[in-house]
Protein backbone atom coordinates (compact mmCIF):
# COMPACT_ATOMS: atom_id res chain seq x y z
CA UNK A 1 0.00 0.00 0.00
CA UNK A 2 0.81 3.72 -0.49
CA UNK A 3 2.01 4.65 3.29
CA UNK A 4 2.82 8.00 4.58
CA UNK A 5 3.40 8.50 7.98
CA UNK A 6 2.52 12.71 9.69
CA UNK A 7 4.34 13.35 12.19
CA UNK A 8 6.30 16.91 13.70
CA UNK A 9 9.18 17.31 16.21
CA UNK A 10 6.10 19.46 18.41
CA UNK A 11 4.44 16.68 19.18
CA UNK A 12 8.06 15.87 21.40
CA UNK A 13 7.43 19.25 23.33
CA UNK A 14 4.29 18.12 25.52
CA UNK A 15 6.25 16.26 27.84
CA UNK A 16 6.88 14.34 31.60
CA UNK A 17 9.13 11.96 32.24
CA UNK A 18 8.08 10.85 34.74
CA UNK A 19 4.46 10.11 33.25
CA UNK A 20 3.83 6.87 31.21
CA UNK A 21 2.54 9.03 28.52
CA UNK A 22 5.69 10.85 27.88
CA UNK A 23 7.95 11.95 24.46
CA UNK A 24 10.38 8.97 24.61
CA UNK A 25 7.04 6.51 23.37
CA UNK A 26 6.74 8.64 19.85
CA UNK A 27 10.71 8.02 19.37
CA UNK A 28 10.68 4.34 19.73
CA UNK A 29 7.48 4.36 17.64
CA UNK A 30 9.33 6.33 14.66
CA UNK A 31 12.51 4.57 14.86
CA UNK A 32 11.36 1.30 12.54
CA UNK A 33 9.80 4.38 9.89
CA UNK A 34 12.98 5.73 9.45
CA UNK A 35 14.82 2.41 9.23
CA UNK A 36 12.01 1.29 6.44
CA UNK A 37 12.38 4.76 4.91
CA UNK A 38 8.49 5.63 4.92
CA UNK A 39 7.58 9.35 3.87
CA UNK A 40 7.38 11.43 6.74
CA UNK A 41 4.34 14.71 5.78
CA UNK A 42 4.73 17.58 8.36
CA UNK A 43 1.52 18.68 9.56
CA UNK A 44 -0.13 21.84 10.26
CA UNK A 45 -2.82 23.14 12.85
CA UNK A 46 -6.62 22.06 12.77
CA UNK A 47 -8.81 24.44 11.31
CA UNK A 48 -10.90 25.32 14.09
CA UNK A 49 -14.03 24.72 12.11
CA UNK A 50 -13.23 20.89 12.54
CA UNK A 51 -12.38 21.32 15.83
CA UNK A 52 -15.54 23.31 17.27
CA UNK A 53 -17.79 20.88 15.76
CA UNK A 54 -15.77 18.13 17.65
CA UNK A 55 -14.83 20.55 21.32
CA UNK A 56 -16.73 22.89 22.73
CA UNK A 57 -15.61 26.48 22.79
CA UNK A 58 -15.85 26.98 26.10
CA UNK A 59 -13.22 23.55 26.37
CA UNK A 60 -10.95 25.28 23.24
CA UNK A 61 -10.44 28.51 25.21
CA UNK A 62 -9.67 27.00 28.78
CA UNK A 63 -7.06 24.54 26.84
CA UNK A 64 -5.31 27.62 24.90
CA UNK A 65 -5.40 29.62 28.20
CA UNK A 66 -4.31 27.28 30.23
CA UNK A 67 -1.33 26.45 28.64
CA UNK A 68 -0.26 29.91 27.75
CA UNK A 69 -0.80 31.30 31.44
CA UNK A 70 -0.88 28.35 34.13
CA UNK A 71 1.50 25.96 32.61
CA UNK A 72 2.63 23.57 33.64
CA UNK A 73 -0.73 21.51 35.19
CA UNK A 74 -3.13 19.13 35.40
CA UNK A 75 -6.29 18.76 33.51
CA UNK A 76 -7.27 15.73 35.53
CA UNK A 77 -5.20 13.49 38.13
CA UNK A 78 -3.85 12.10 34.82
CA UNK A 79 -3.73 14.24 31.92
CA UNK A 80 -0.90 16.89 32.59
CA UNK A 81 -0.29 20.03 30.02
CA UNK A 82 2.84 22.42 30.01
CA UNK A 83 3.10 25.30 27.84
CA UNK A 84 3.94 23.46 24.05
CA UNK A 85 1.04 21.35 24.71
CA UNK A 86 -1.88 23.37 23.21
CA UNK A 87 0.24 23.72 20.03
CA UNK A 88 0.86 19.79 20.23
CA UNK A 89 -2.41 18.91 20.48
CA UNK A 90 -3.82 21.33 17.82
CA UNK A 91 -0.76 19.85 15.33
CA UNK A 92 -2.25 16.41 16.58
CA UNK A 93 -5.78 17.17 15.32
CA UNK A 94 -3.93 18.98 12.33
CA UNK A 95 -2.00 15.68 11.16
CA UNK A 96 -5.47 13.62 11.44
CA UNK A 97 -7.48 16.26 9.27
CA UNK A 98 -4.72 16.31 6.66
CA UNK A 99 -4.41 12.42 6.79
CA UNK A 100 -8.05 11.99 5.64
CA UNK A 101 -7.40 14.94 2.64
CA UNK A 102 -3.99 12.76 1.88
CA UNK A 103 -6.14 9.71 1.53
CA UNK A 104 -9.20 11.07 0.48
CA UNK A 105 -7.37 13.14 -3.16
CA UNK A 106 -5.84 9.71 -3.86
CA UNK A 107 -2.60 10.20 -3.31
CA UNK A 108 -1.94 7.21 -0.41
CA UNK A 109 -3.57 4.14 0.69
CA UNK A 110 -2.79 4.70 4.37
CA UNK A 111 -1.62 7.22 6.51
CA UNK A 112 -0.25 6.92 9.95
CA UNK A 113 -0.53 9.92 12.10
CA UNK A 114 2.12 9.18 14.53
CA UNK A 115 0.76 12.12 17.24
CA UNK A 116 0.82 13.16 20.92
CA UNK A 117 -0.90 13.66 22.66
CA UNK A 118 -3.27 10.89 22.15
CA UNK A 119 -7.25 11.47 21.65
CA UNK A 120 -9.79 8.63 22.24
CA UNK A 121 -10.96 10.03 25.80
CA UNK A 122 -11.32 13.13 25.42
CA UNK A 123 -14.93 14.45 25.53
CA UNK A 124 -16.34 17.21 23.66
CA UNK A 125 -15.84 19.47 26.90
CA UNK A 126 -12.86 18.21 28.73
CA UNK A 127 -9.58 16.41 28.61
CA UNK A 128 -9.55 12.96 30.22
CA UNK A 129 -6.83 9.74 30.19
CA UNK A 130 -3.75 11.63 29.16
CA UNK A 131 -6.22 13.33 25.68
CA UNK A 132 -6.24 16.83 25.21
CA UNK A 133 -8.54 16.93 21.61
CA UNK A 134 -10.31 14.10 20.25
CA UNK A 135 -8.09 13.33 17.08
CA UNK A 136 -9.59 10.90 15.39
CA UNK A 137 -12.89 12.34 16.05
CA UNK A 138 -11.75 15.07 14.05
CA UNK A 139 -10.51 12.85 11.41
CA UNK A 140 -14.38 11.86 11.39
CA UNK A 141 -15.94 15.12 10.96
CA UNK A 142 -12.79 16.02 8.22
CA UNK A 143 -14.14 13.33 6.12
CA UNK A 144 -18.09 14.01 6.60
CA UNK A 145 -17.06 17.73 5.90
CA UNK A 146 -15.51 15.85 2.60
CA UNK A 147 -18.89 14.33 1.25
CA UNK A 148 -18.07 10.75 3.04
CA UNK A 149 -20.85 9.08 4.06
CA UNK A 150 -20.20 6.68 5.75
CA UNK A 151 -16.80 6.67 8.26
CA UNK A 152 -16.15 3.52 10.71
CA UNK A 153 -13.55 3.66 13.44
CA UNK A 154 -12.27 0.90 15.04
CA UNK A 155 -10.16 1.39 18.31
CA UNK A 156 -7.75 -1.50 19.83
CA UNK A 157 -6.51 0.63 22.34
CA UNK A 158 -6.51 -1.38 25.45
CA UNK A 159 -9.17 0.79 27.09
CA UNK A 160 -12.48 1.93 25.71
CA UNK A 161 -12.48 5.28 23.75
CA UNK A 162 -15.29 6.92 25.66
CA UNK A 163 -14.93 10.38 24.23
CA UNK A 164 -15.29 8.89 20.54
CA UNK A 165 -18.11 6.77 21.34
CA UNK A 166 -19.57 9.90 23.37
CA UNK A 167 -19.19 12.67 20.24
CA UNK A 168 -20.42 10.22 17.39
CA UNK A 169 -23.25 8.61 19.95
CA UNK A 170 -26.19 10.03 18.07
CA UNK A 171 -23.91 10.28 14.59
CA UNK A 172 -25.07 6.90 12.44
CA UNK A 173 -22.97 8.12 9.53
CA UNK A 174 -19.63 7.54 11.99
CA UNK A 175 -19.72 3.76 13.03
CA UNK A 176 -17.98 3.06 16.28
CA UNK A 177 -16.47 -0.49 16.86
CA UNK A 178 -13.80 -0.86 20.07
CA UNK A 179 -12.05 -3.99 21.40
CA UNK A 180 -11.01 -2.80 25.20
CA UNK A 181 -10.26 -4.63 28.60
CA UNK A 182 -13.42 -4.66 30.70
CA UNK A 183 -14.29 -3.89 33.40
CA UNK A 184 -11.66 -1.43 33.14
CA UNK A 185 -10.51 2.38 33.45
CA UNK A 186 -12.70 4.76 31.92
CA UNK A 187 -15.22 2.87 33.03
CA UNK A 188 -17.67 2.71 29.75
CA UNK A 189 -17.55 0.44 27.33
CA UNK A 190 -19.91 -2.56 28.25
CA UNK A 191 -22.06 -3.44 25.59
CA UNK A 192 -25.38 -2.52 27.11
CA UNK A 193 -24.11 0.94 25.25
CA UNK A 194 -24.52 -0.87 21.64
CA UNK A 195 -26.95 0.63 19.14
CA UNK A 196 -26.83 0.24 15.29
CA UNK A 197 -23.56 2.23 14.73
CA UNK A 198 -21.78 1.98 18.35
CA UNK A 199 -20.20 -2.09 19.00
CA UNK A 200 -18.70 -2.53 21.84
CA UNK A 201 -16.59 -5.91 22.22
CA UNK A 202 -15.72 -5.69 26.03
CA UNK A 203 -13.06 -8.09 26.83
CA UNK A 204 -11.85 -10.11 29.82
CA UNK A 205 -8.65 -9.42 32.12
CA UNK A 206 -6.15 -11.74 30.32
CA UNK A 207 -7.33 -11.76 26.93
CA UNK A 208 -5.02 -12.53 24.59
CA UNK A 209 -3.96 -13.77 20.45
CA UNK A 210 -7.15 -16.11 20.40
CA UNK A 211 -9.35 -14.15 21.92
CA UNK A 212 -8.58 -10.86 19.38
CA UNK A 213 -8.28 -13.49 16.35
CA UNK A 214 -11.77 -14.52 17.14
CA UNK A 215 -13.23 -11.56 17.50
CA UNK A 216 -11.03 -9.68 14.34
CA UNK A 217 -11.50 -12.39 11.95
CA UNK A 218 -15.32 -12.39 13.12
CA UNK A 219 -17.49 -9.32 14.40
CA UNK A 220 -15.25 -6.87 13.15
CA UNK A 221 -14.95 -8.23 9.46
CA UNK A 222 -18.85 -8.83 9.39
CA UNK A 223 -19.47 -5.26 10.86
CA UNK A 224 -17.62 -3.94 8.03
CA UNK A 225 -18.97 -5.67 5.25
CA UNK A 226 -22.53 -4.42 6.39
CA UNK A 227 -21.33 -0.63 6.71
CA UNK A 228 -19.60 -0.56 3.85
CA UNK A 229 -17.79 2.41 5.26
CA UNK A 230 -16.23 4.87 2.29
CA UNK A 231 -12.89 5.14 4.86
CA UNK A 232 -11.43 3.36 8.07
CA UNK A 233 -10.22 4.94 10.86
CA UNK A 234 -8.32 3.03 13.38
CA UNK A 235 -7.76 4.68 17.01
CA UNK A 236 -4.33 2.49 17.05
CA UNK A 237 -3.22 1.85 20.92
CA UNK A 238 -1.05 -0.68 21.16
CA UNK A 239 -0.89 -1.03 24.71
CA UNK A 240 -3.18 -3.94 24.54
CA UNK A 241 0.49 -5.47 24.15
CA UNK A 242 0.86 -8.53 27.24
CA UNK A 243 4.38 -6.32 27.81
CA UNK A 244 2.27 -3.01 28.55
CA UNK A 245 2.53 -1.60 32.32
CA UNK A 246 -0.92 -0.33 32.70
CA UNK A 247 -3.05 -3.22 31.21
CA UNK A 248 -3.70 -6.99 31.82
CA UNK A 249 -4.40 -8.03 27.90
CA UNK A 250 -2.15 -10.85 26.48
CA UNK A 251 -1.55 -9.35 23.35
CA UNK A 252 1.77 -10.50 21.73
CA UNK A 253 3.60 -8.98 18.20
CA UNK A 254 2.38 -11.47 16.01
CA UNK A 255 -1.53 -10.85 17.55
CA UNK A 256 -0.96 -7.20 17.01
CA UNK A 257 0.12 -8.22 13.74
CA UNK A 258 -2.74 -10.38 12.70
CA UNK A 259 -5.09 -7.35 14.29
CA UNK A 260 -3.38 -4.64 11.65
CA UNK A 261 -3.92 -7.34 9.13
CA UNK A 262 -7.68 -7.92 9.27
CA UNK A 263 -8.17 -4.11 9.37
CA UNK A 264 -6.25 -3.86 6.10
CA UNK A 265 -7.77 -6.37 4.18
CA UNK A 266 -10.96 -5.30 5.49
CA UNK A 267 -10.21 -1.58 3.83
CA UNK A 268 -9.27 -3.13 0.73
CA UNK A 269 -12.40 -5.45 0.35
CA UNK A 270 -14.22 -2.54 0.36
CA UNK A 271 -11.24 -0.35 -1.42
CA UNK A 272 -11.63 1.99 1.81
CA UNK A 273 -8.36 4.07 2.48
CA UNK A 274 -6.90 3.26 6.31
CA UNK A 275 -6.08 6.41 8.48
CA UNK A 276 -4.13 5.39 11.98
CA UNK A 277 -3.51 7.72 14.78
CA UNK A 278 -1.42 6.84 17.71
CA UNK A 279 -3.16 6.31 20.89
CA UNK A 280 -2.28 4.45 24.04
CA UNK A 281 1.29 1.86 24.15
CA UNK A 282 3.50 2.22 27.32
CA UNK A 283 6.07 -0.14 27.08
CA UNK A 284 9.16 1.38 24.53
CA UNK A 285 10.59 -1.73 22.98
CA UNK A 286 6.70 -3.25 22.94
CA UNK A 287 5.50 0.06 21.18
CA UNK A 288 8.96 -0.13 18.76
CA UNK A 289 7.91 -3.59 17.64
CA UNK A 290 4.17 -3.18 17.62
CA UNK A 291 5.05 -0.10 15.28
CA UNK A 292 7.43 -2.31 13.29
CA UNK A 293 4.25 -5.00 12.60
CA UNK A 294 2.08 -2.46 11.80
CA UNK A 295 4.69 -0.89 9.27
CA UNK A 296 5.37 -4.57 7.92
CA UNK A 297 1.87 -4.53 6.81
CA UNK A 298 1.11 -1.84 5.31
CA UNK A 299 3.56 -1.89 2.96
CA UNK A 300 3.43 -5.86 2.45
CA UNK A 301 0.09 -5.42 1.27
ZN1 LIG B 1 -5.07 2.99 26.29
Amino acid sequence: MRTAVIYDEIFLKHDLPTHPENALRLKYFMEPVQEMEIPVLKPRQVSYDHLRAVHSENYITDVIVSCRETAPGFFDPDTYYNSYTCDAALVAAGANEMGVELLLSGEYDAVFCAVRPPGHHAERDRAMGFCIFNNVAVAAVKALSMGVGRVFIVDFDAHHGNGTEHIFYNEPRVFYFSTHQYPFYPGTGSDKENNNHILNVPMREGSGDIEYKTVYSGIFREAVRKFKPQIILVSAGYDLHRDDPLTGLEVTDDGVEFIVKEIVDAGRELSAPLLFTLEGGYNLSALKRCSERTFKVLLES
